[in-house]
């Protein structure tokens, strides 16, 4: 388990806030991660469409190895492109997509970039930059805010795991991971 640098966690949240506000959304509300995208100008391109991509490159991605990998961040001609497995549920390619996002609002500087064919460059980050972008994804989804009033209004899984466009997975983890969960527990209580 990474230990993340003082103040980091709360500077997720008001990050997750600022952002909404930027783009005038409701503190408490969703942040739709291709909204966040658009406005940090990443473009998103499903792995289907990716130009001169193989066949057989597209058949390993997609049926062969579908869970080995969510989203791949490169860079063209200085563009940051995200692209996209579409074989995930939309809850989940919103969390990859957020956490995408995320490298680029914490200014990450890949570890190492693989230069492929066409001068495009593949990121790759070490794992205290990969825990922090999975840890701003989960706050600019789901912010402590948007949490507790989730809690105060009675928590739906389904429901607002697809009011927030994430997996209910990450709506559990985040309760979790935050103590709103217990939180909400000692109120009640
Ligand atoms: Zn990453």
């Amino acid at each position: 388990m990474t230990t993340f640098r003082r103040g980091f966690k709360s500077w997720c949240e008001s990050t997750a806030l600022q952002y909404r506000a930027i783009l005038g959304l409701e503190p408490t509300g969703p942040l739709p991660a291709a909204k966040l995208a658009a406005h940090l100008t990443v473009r998103v391109l499903d792995v289907e469409k990716v130009p001169g991509l193989s066949r057989v490159a597209l058949t390993q991605l997609t049926r062969r190895d579908p869970d080995g990998w969510s989203a791949l961040m490169v860079t063209h001609r200085g563009m940051n492109v995200v692209v996209m497995n579409t074989t995930h549920s939309p809850g989940r390619q919103s969390s990859s997509l957020a956490h995408e996002c995320s490298h680029v609002i914490l200014n990450h500087k890949p570890a190492q970039a693989l230069r492929s064919e066409g001068g495009i460059f593949i990121s790759s980050y070490d794992r205290q930059q990969e825990d922090e972008a999975d840890w701003l994804a989960g706050t600019l989804l789901l912010p402590r805010v948007a949490l507790l009033r989730i809690g105060y209004e009675g928590i739906d899984h389904a429901r607002h795991a697809s009011e927030y466009g994430v997996s209910e997975e990450m709506l559990r983890m985040r309760l979790d991971r935050t103590g709103v969960s217990l939180q909400l527990r000692r109120r009640a209580g």
